[in-house]
Formats: C-alpha cells, structure tokens, sequence
C-alpha cells in the first residue's frame, strides 16, 4: 500500500491473562514484570507491552502502575455494548474510562465462539469503546474450517469491516489478526502467513478510516507467540506487535518476548 511507513508504529506487545490471576496475584504479577522489564533495560518508547487482566483486578493494576509510575500499560478483555442500565454482569465503557483503563480487548474468538458475540454486537462495544476514548484492540481470525473454504484472509477483512461499520471517523484503533486455529494450539502461523493477511487488514482500514489512519494503525499478529518466534513476525512490514495468551502468564516469557529486538536470529 502506498504511504504504508512501519517505522512510525511503535509495536506493541499485549498480554491477554484471559481468566487467570486473581487481584492479589495480579499485583504482585505486574510488579515482577516491570521489575523484570527494567532490569532488561526496556525502552517503553520503542516498544509498548500492556497486559490485559480480569475485571475484578483493573483496579489493583491501575493503582500500583500509577502509585509505582510504571510504564507498563493495561487494558480489559470486554466491555458492554450499552452505557448502563439493567445489564446484569455487564460493565460499561464510562466505568472503565472512570479507571483510566487506556485499552480494551473486542470481539476475541473466545467471546465469538463461547458468548455467542455477534459482528454487529462488536461493532456496538468498538463504538462505545471510541466514544469513551478507550482504544479497542479488535481481534478477529478464521477458524480451520474458514481458512480451508474461504482461504486466509476473507473471514478476517470481513470482520473487521463489520468492526469498524459504526466507526467511521475513528482515528485510533489496534487490529489482532489471531488465526483461532493458532490460539493455544502450539501451533502459530507462519510470518508469511500473518503478513499477508495484515497486508489485508490494512486495506480494510484504509478503505473505512483511510489511509492515515491505515499508515498509523497497529496491527498485532497472535496465536501460540512465544520467544522463539516473536522475532518472525515483528521482521514483517505490516505485523507491528502481538496478542499474547499463553505466554503472558509466564513473566520470564513475556518479558522476553517484549524483547523481541534482542533475538537475533530467531
Ligand atoms: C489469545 O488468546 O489471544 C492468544 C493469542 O492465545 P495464545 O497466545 O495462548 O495462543
């Protein structure tokens, strides 16, 4: 794509803990991990690593990253497609933005897959998450039986067309492409293969939010990423970071993965 610039998208790393650590695991977590990141010398500027826990944790993450001025950045996994009301279960953008929480994870698989959610349910939650200056990390990915009768990309663009369908003046959005097939299967997709369909995804963007916002857009890569094979995939033009499962729970992992510049090689 004309105009497409890497080197102005600073990558990033994210850590999806799905259901797992409670509020007190998750600070003494978070505190490792920036240790552990500080230690290696991490350069927040050059790459940007969040970590996305359970509800019932934001509100221990965000007081200890403001209390300890941590650069580490988090998000949710969810948000309501309705600002309040009689939504039992349901928690809203407003009390998120009330957070600080800067992210959120939309339309994950396991949402697609166990919670039913629904394209025009996500275009819903993207919309609200703009509206209350949360950036949306939008996932979207084909399924073994998808890439087999459609191919690799065309589950994918179309998704996140229908993401997008509400957001049109949106300027600032995070694409993950995770091949569900990849998620927690051990067996990721190959650079060339997350490549291409980033390569997709961008015309998407370009195509509802425009080539500016395309140019500046994230697009992460996840599925089973892990230290080994991080570096492949931040090697390609259109992949600017992952969505990490699995190995986010590990510190050392993570924290190596963040460092994905330093594995040469690999
Ligand atoms: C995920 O669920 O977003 C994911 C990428 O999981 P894993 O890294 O474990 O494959």
């Amino acid at each position: 794509m004309a105009g497409v610039t890497p080197g102005e998208r600073i990558p990033f790393i994210a850590g999806n803990w799905k259901m797992n650590l409670d509020h007190l695991q998750s600070i003494a977590f978070v505190q490792k991990l920036a240790w552990s990141l500080a230690d290696a010398r991490h350069d927040y500027g050059v790459t940007e690593v969040a970590v996305f826990p359970p509800f019932t944790d934001l509100r221990s993450v965000q007081s200890l990253i403001a209390a300890d001025k941590f650069e580490l950045g988090f998000g949710a996994q969810d948000v309501s497609a309705h600002v309040s009301g009689a939504y039992t279960g349901e928690i809203s953008a407003a009390f998120l933005k009330a957070l600080d929480v800067p992210y959120v994870i939309i339309g994950h698989s396991e949402r697609r897959q166990y919670h039913h959610e629904t394209d025009e349910l996500i275009a819903e939650k993207v919309a609200i998450a703009i509206q209350h200056g949360i950036v949306p990390v939008i996932c979207v990915g084909e399924t073994a039986e998808d890439l087999e009768l459609y191919g690799p990309s065309a589950v994918p663009t179309s998704q996140l067309r229908a993401a997008l369908s509400l957001s049109e003046g949106a300027t600032n959005v995070v694409v993950a492409y995770e091949p569900v097939w990849a998620i927690g299967s051990g067996q990721a997709a190959t650079p060339d293969q997350a490549e291409n369909v980033a390569e997709q995804l961008r015309y998407v963007i370009a195509e509802v939010l425009g080539g500016e916002v395309a140019d500046a857009t994230r697009i992460l890569y996840g599925g089973s990423v892990k230290a080994t094979n991080i570096a492949g995939f931040l090697r390609q033009p259109n992949v600017d970071g992952a969505l990490v499962g699995g190995a986010s729970l590990d510190i050392a992992e993570f924290s190596s993965i963040a460092q994905f510049r330093k594995h040469v090689g690999t």
